[in-house]
């Protein structure tokens, strides 16, 4: 069966895996000339990559680190020690850290919040680990329930004192999504705290060994076109067309670079778009069905990610690091994390700069010397006094609508991948999974994606000969 899929992200690309894997035939149209979506990078004229975030893997992405295995790529990934660094708010270039001992789960966790003592007093601990109670006990079903408190709502209703929050959860919360625990839904923060607590190495961290397009998407997609699938690039999605049974009867592709428009056809459609960009593209008698008119709910959130190139070394640590500054979120230095970036002798720092909403309307270079300003405080002995780290280069990359924003209320919105439309389905990190907006949900989605398009096929509702498919298509 043919299967046309729009967005060559992690979800498309996943759901073209899969679907290869189940013996149909994906046709992948991605709108850009780069791989990846919000994985995308791209090389300077030096031939420095740089991307559109920094992106962290967790021993708890179990279907990503199955489609490594399957692709035979797992050394790709390279895992730090099994441990959380955050800066020191009150003393500056110092860190606070909690070290996971080799003990199973939730001991190494119980165990690393117990011997930090520089950033939460015993009664915060005890407050904190009783407020944790219900989500241990009751595990998933909870956790969906709390999606009508923010973090901080969540927080109070548990009397857990509100310096918790400061201490640990505003950064927790930026890494999570970009925006402060008064806006983060609690089902968000108490899913990764759950997969953390309940999987030994839940919390362990990997960096990619490289740029994600050449060392993650293009292995996708040479496996996809070893098997009859084909991927386009420059390919984008003008309009969905319909049948007159109300089934999709085609993909228009907009011309780009002088070339004509086309409309592909296939038994099957998939959206592996970002929940913004479909909005637009919904076919007008969609819109009144729940389903698409929940979509309205889920909106992107803007964030930006910074690239500093410094003409020595900042640190050596080899690892993320949660800033705790009040406009940075998560940073690393790339020199040392990163095989193919690399440099035993300077570094590369690639920040996460959130909440973006202020700033994402703001130039480059006001963007630049505020993130340089914060690093006063991350590196001091580099920035003070006569010697001082100057910036060769640096790149800044925004995403004004990112990641859909997990404002409390959303998870009723998130849309199944099979649609009401018999030959329409979603994938996509918003669509229902339980890995909410991360690369894991978006691996996860594709895999869902693909397998509801398989049961259908199977149970001849989609498929050559059925109405609304390639062979019985009406002229568009
Ligand atoms: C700064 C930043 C840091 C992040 N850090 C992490 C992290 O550390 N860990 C983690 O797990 N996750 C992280 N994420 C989230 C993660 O990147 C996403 O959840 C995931 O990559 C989303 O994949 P997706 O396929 O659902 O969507 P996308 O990656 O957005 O893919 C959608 C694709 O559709 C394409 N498209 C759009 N319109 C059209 C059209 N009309 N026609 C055809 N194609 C179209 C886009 O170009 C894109 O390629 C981060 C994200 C950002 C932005």
């Amino acid at each position: 069966m043919r299967v046309a899929i729009a967005g060559a992200g992690l979800a498309g690309l996943s759901c073209a895996k899969y679907l290869c894997d189940a013996g149909h035939t994906p046709i992948l149209l991605e709108a850009r000339d780069v791989l990846g979506g919000k994985v995308a990078a791209w090389q300077d004229a030096e031939g420095d990559w740089y991307e559109t975030g920094l992106h962290i893997f967790f021993g708890a992405y179990r279907n990503m680190r199955r489609l490594f295995a399957e692709l035979e790529i797992e050394d790709r990934l390279q895992w730090k020690s099994h441990s959380m660094i955050f800066n020191q708010k009150e003393n500056p270039g110092a860190y606070s850290r909690f070290d996971f001992p080799n003990l199973p789960a939730p001991l190494n966790g119980v165990a690393a919040i117990l011997g930090n003592n520089d950033m939460l007093s015993w009664p915060e601990k005890i407050a904190f680990g009783l407020g944790l109670v219900p989500a241990m006990l009751r595990g998933q079903s909870y956790v969906e329930e709390c999606d009508q408190y923010s973090w901080t709502e969540w927080l109070r209703l548990h009397n857990i004192p509100e310096r918790v929050n400061d201490e640990v959860f505003i950064a927790m919360a930026k890494a999570l999504n970009f925006i402060d625990p008064d806006e983060i839904s609690s089902t968000v923060v108490l899913t990764a705290l759950n997969r953390f607590l309940q999987e030994s190495d839940g919390s362990k961290m990997a960096f990619l060994d490289g740029n994600p397009p050449q060392r993650l998407c293009q292995p996708i997609v040479d496996y996809v076109q070893a098997r009859a699938g084909e991927v386009q690039l420059e390919a984008p999605l003008r309009e969905i067309l319909l049948a007159e049974d109300g089934r999709v009867a085609g993909l228009r592709i907009g011309g780009i670079k002088g070339q004509e428009g086309r409309t592909i056809a296939a038994d099957a459609y998939v959206s592996a778009l970002p929940v913004d960009p479909l909005k637009l593209l919904l076919p007008e008698p969609w819109k009144n069905l729940p389903y698409f008119s929940k979509l309205e709910g889920l909106n992107g959130v803007p964030v930006i990610n910074v690239h500093l190139w410094f003409d020595r070394k900042l640190t050596t640590i080899d690892h993320l690091l949660f800033s705790r500054s009040p406009l940075l979120s998560v940073y690393a230095d790339m020199s040392n994390t990163c095989r193919e970036y690399e440099d035993p002798n300077r570094s590369m720092l690639e920040l996460v700069f959130a909440p973006a909403k202020e700033w994402i309307g703001r130039s480059d270079a006001e963007i630049v010397a505020a993130t340089l300003e914060e690093l006063k405080r991350l590196f001091p002995q580099h920035f003070t006094g006569s010697d001082q780290a100057s910036l060769r280069k640096a790149i800044v990359v925004k995403t004004p609508l990112s990641v859909y924003k997990t404002v409390p209320g959303c998870q009723a919105l998130r849309p199944d991948q099979a649609s009401p439309i018999a030959n329409f389905f979603l994938a996509g990190d918003y669509t229902m999974q339980r890995y909410l907006a991360s690369m894991e949900g978006a691996v996860l989605s594709g895999r869902l994606c693909a397998e509801a398009i398989d049961t259908a096929a199977r149970a001849g509702a989609i498929g050559p000969g059925v109405a609304g498919a390639s062979a019985a298509l009406a002229p568009v």
